[in-house]
Order: structure tokens, then sequence, then C-alpha cells
């Protein structure tokens, strides 16, 4: 048999058999697990109904004020079709907005693919900002500034040097591209502050905190208001979706209200939005919250017992069913001390879980989701491999 034959043969029994108890969760949108039931009916009913209207429908209306209910600082909203899309049609309305060019991202902060935030200038020296991916002009680049996340002085310091020139801060206030890292409520104030002194904009991407923590975003729970706010993932009940909104004077000046263009053939598309309506649905039942914050306490707990008794110097950072585990023994509060994780560790790490049947995300700076669908059972086992998936990469 050759190598090539063992190797389908290898994968279909893999197909056929494998199961995984999957932390990944699409990377945030399934907050209640694989394929729904409500969200499976909706969705068969939504596409006998017609997939694309290019018109707005009721579906978007009704969508849109379940979340303006929910982020009462949400007094308009554009639905577009991803995350990428909303941080990109916010910073335009930004610049727009204050008549000014430059925004402000942070180190290890991920926005989406949009050519000016692929950038993370690791030098943390603002005006030398680099692109990361090729294809990205640097003169585009240039127009982002970079600053560590948790850094207040910095951020005083860059506003002090060239605040006039800023149209926005976008910052997620709980960071979770470069594995759950919190954002201190003082330093989320001190952004507000400053944003408002200078008069520019406070932009909250929530695409991976939306709806994830609460009902509602870590601004309903840090009680800080944006200028804007971009949402995504779980919104779209695991359908394409992406939506930004915020201050009506602002939201105006969107086509066709105003100026600022921004459209999408399939934008507030009649399937996800239906899949967004029968996801909040099921969460707007709070109990939901409260089972996922034990279940992840649960977890939490058990993989600090398990790094603990396997010897393997873990840093864990758990923000409601988000959690990260860095191999580092130092506090991981920004990208900095996020890169100085033992990424070599965390590879083994995931390949040993992956063998048991624990399916994460294949990089240490990402996050893992509990869903409404993990039971105590599935959690145990977890827990389980992690203990020896961890004494096995000692
Ligand atoms: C996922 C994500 C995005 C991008 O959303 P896409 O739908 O993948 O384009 C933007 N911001 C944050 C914080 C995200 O987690």
């Amino acid at each position: 048999m050759t190598h090539g034959a063992r190797k389908t043969e290898r994968s279909q029994e893999l197909f056929a058999e494998a199961h995984y108890i999957d932390y990944v969760c699409a990377y945030g949108p399934l907050i209640l697990g694989h394929a729904y039931p409500a969200v499976a009916d909706v969705l068969a009913a939504a596409a006998s109904r017609g997939t694309a209207y290019g018109a707005t429908s009721e579906l978007e209306i009704e969508l849109a004020s379940v979340i303006e209910e929910a982020f009462p600082w949400i007094e308009l909203l554009r639905f577009v079709n991803s995350g990428t899309e909303a941080t990109m049609s916010a910073l335009r309305l930004a610049r727009a907005y204050t008549g000014r060019s430059k925004i402000v991202k942070f180190e290890g902060g991920y926005h989406g693919h949009a050519d000016g935030l692929l950038v993370q200038a690791g030098s943390g020296q603002a005006t030398l900002s680099l692109p990361d991916s090729p294809g990205v002009p640097p003169s585009f680049a240039a127009e982002t500034l970079i600053v560590p996340y948790n850094d207040a002085p910095a951020v005083d310091s860059l506003f002090d040097r060239c605040g006039e020139q800023i149209a926005a801060v976008i910052v997620e206030p709980i960071a979770g591209n470069m594995g759950v890292v919190p954002a201190s409520p003082s330093f989320l104030e001190r952004l507000r502050q400053l944003t408002s002194q200078y008069g520019a904009l406070l932009i909250f991407d929530e695409v991976i905190t939306g709806f994830r923590l609460c009902y509602g975003g870590a601004q309903t729970i840090l009680r800080i208001q944006p200028d804007l706010t971009c949402l995504g993932k779980i919104i779209g009940g695991g359908l394409p979706v992406g939506a930004y909104g915020g201050r009506r004077e602002i939201m105006e000046m969107v086509a066709p209200l105003g100026p600022v263009y921004q459209a999408g053939t399939l934008a507030g598309n009649p399937l996800a939005m239906a899949a967004g309506i029968v996801t909040l649905k099921a969460l707007e039942d709070r109990s939901v919250y409260e089972q996922l914050e034990v279940k992840s306490i649960y977890l939490e707990d058990g993989l600090r017992r398990a790094a603990g008794e396997a010897g393997v110097p873990i840093r864990l950072n758990r923000a409601g069913s988000m959690l990260t585990m860095f191999f580092t023994n130092e506090n991981v509060t920004d990208f900095a001390t996020a890169k100085r994780s033992d990424t070599q560790r965390y590879a083994a790490y995931f390949h040993g879980m992956h063998d048991r049947g624990i399916f994460l995300a294949p990089s240490q700076f990402e996050a893992m989701f509990v869903s409404a669908a993990h039971s105590d059972e599935d959690i145990s086992a977890t827990i389980r491999a992690a203990g020896q998936a961890l004494s096995s990469i000692r």
C-alpha cells in the first residue's frame, strides 16, 4: 500500500468515526452549539420564502430592534455581511464624521482584515506602523497608530502628540484575538475621556463579546458608552453577519440618509437575520448565561488543577465563557506578555488534546468558547484529557 493510499484510508476512517468536543465553536458564533434545532428549523422556513430580496425585510427590522434593546447606546444600526465589514465601515464613518484620517488600534487587537487594520507594529512605535501582510500599502498602514493594550499612559502621550489628527480609537473591550485578555476598566474609561476631550470617536469592537458575556456587550457590564459599536458572530446565529451602530447623529451620515457610502448586496440577508433572531431569543432567557458561567468556572478550575498536577506553568485568563490557557508563568495583560507564552508547548498540548477528541484552536492566541451545548460530562472529559495531554508534554 502506498503512503498516499494509506493516508486516504486513514482520513476516511477519521471522517467516519471521529467525534470531537468542540471549543472553537466557529471562533465564537455558536454559543448554542452546532445545528441548534430552532436555528436549523427557522433556516429551512426562511429559505423557502427566498434567500435575498435586495430590499429591507421585516426580519432585518426585528433583529435590529432586538439588538437595540440589548444595547441602549445603539440608536441606529446597519447590517453588513461580516465583522470585517462592520469595523471597516465604522472607521470610514468615524473619519467622515471627524474629518480626520488617523485611527488608533492596540497591539494584538484584531478587527478583521481590512487593509488599514492589518497592522500590529510590534515595536510599539506609533509613527512607524508597518503592515503585517503583503499587499497592504505602507501608506495605508501609516494611518493606523498602534499602542500597547491596557497601557493608558501610552495612549495619553499619543493623544498629547497628535490627538487632533485622530478620528477614532477602536478597541476590543475584552481582547479575544491575542488570547483572552480583558482590558482594565480604568483603561477603557481613560479611552472614553481622551477621545471625548479630543473630539475623536470611541469604537468598541464587540464582534466576539456581543451577546457572549451577557445579554448585550462588555459595554453593558462596564457601563461605558462608546460612540460606535461593531457586532458580528453571535448575532448571526452561525450565518455570515456583521453590524455597526451607535449615536444617531453619527449613523445618520451613512447613505442614503447621509453622504458616507456603504452598501452590501446580501447585507441584512433573511437567512442570517432569521438565525440571529432565533439565537438571541434563546439567549433572552438569561439563565443561559448563568449556566455558561457555571460550566466555564468548572472548566477553568479543572484546567488549572490539571496543569498544577502536571507541573506545567500556565496562566488562565477567563471572561465569561471565553478563556485562554497561556503557557507562561507571568500574568498576561497585553500582547507582549501573551507573546512570551511557549507556543511549542501549546502546539504539543493542542495535538495531545486533538488526539483525545478535544478540538481547540490551533493557536495559542485564540479563545476556547464554552457553549450551551457543552454538558458537564463533556467538560469533565475535557479536564481528564487535559490532565493526560499536559503531563505528557512536561
Ligand atoms: C472575528 C472578529 C472580527 C472579524 O469578523 P469576520 O466576520 O471574521 O470578518 C472583527 N473583530 C473581532 C473582535 C473579531 O473577533
